[in-house]
C-alpha cells in the first residue's frame, strides 16, 4: 500500500487520522511542524502528502511552496487540511502548490476517495508517461 505523510501538529488529530489511515492499509509516517514535513517527505519521498495549513516552525503553505519548488518532492501530491472554511482558503491552498484540499473535521470517507483520486492521477501520468491536462 502506498505511504502517507501526515503533517498535523494536533496530536489528538494526529493519532486519531494516522490510526484510521492505517487501518485502511496505508503505511504512515508523521510530521509535527512545517520544517519536519519538508524533510520527511526529501526522505521518505511518501505516495502523498496530507499537509494541515496551520503548523509551527514553518506554515503549510510555505511547506508546500518549498517542497513544490524542489524537482525532488515537486511531483508528491500535497492535500491541504484545514480548519478554516473560508472560500479564499482553497485558493490559498491552490495557489500554493497543493493539488486538492479538505476542510476540518475532516470528513474521512470523503477524505479517503480524494487520496484514491490523487494516487489515481499518479498512476495514470507514470503509466502513460504523459502529462495529463
Ligand atoms: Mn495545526
Amino acid at each position: 500500500m502506498p505511504s502517507i505523510l501526515l503533517a498535523e501538529d494536533n496530536e489528538l488529530n494526529r493519532n486519531m487520522l494516522s490510526r484510521r489511515l492505517e487501518l485502511r492499509g496505508f503505511s504512515v509516517i508523521l510530521a509535527t511542524n512545517g520544517l519536519e514535513a519538508v524533510r520527511m517527505a526529501e526522505d521518505s519521498l511518501p505516495a502523498i502528502i496530507l499537509m494541515d495549513m496551520s503548523l509551527p516552525e514553518i506554515d503549510g503553505w510555505e511547506a508546500t511552496r518549498r517542497l513544490k519548488n524542489n524537482p525532488r518532492t515537486a511531483h508528491i501530491p500535497v492535500l491541504a487540511l484545514t480548519a478554516h472554511a473560508m472560500p479564499d482558503d482553497r485558493h490559498k491552498a491552490l495557489a500554493a502548490g497543493c493539488d486538492d484540499y479538505d476542510a476540518k473535521p475532516v470528513n474521512f470517507p470523503q477524505l479517503l476517495d480524494k487520496i484514491g483520486a490523487l494516487l489515481a492521477r499518479r498512476t495514470d501520468k507514470s503509466n502513460s508517461g504523459t502529462e495529463s491536462v
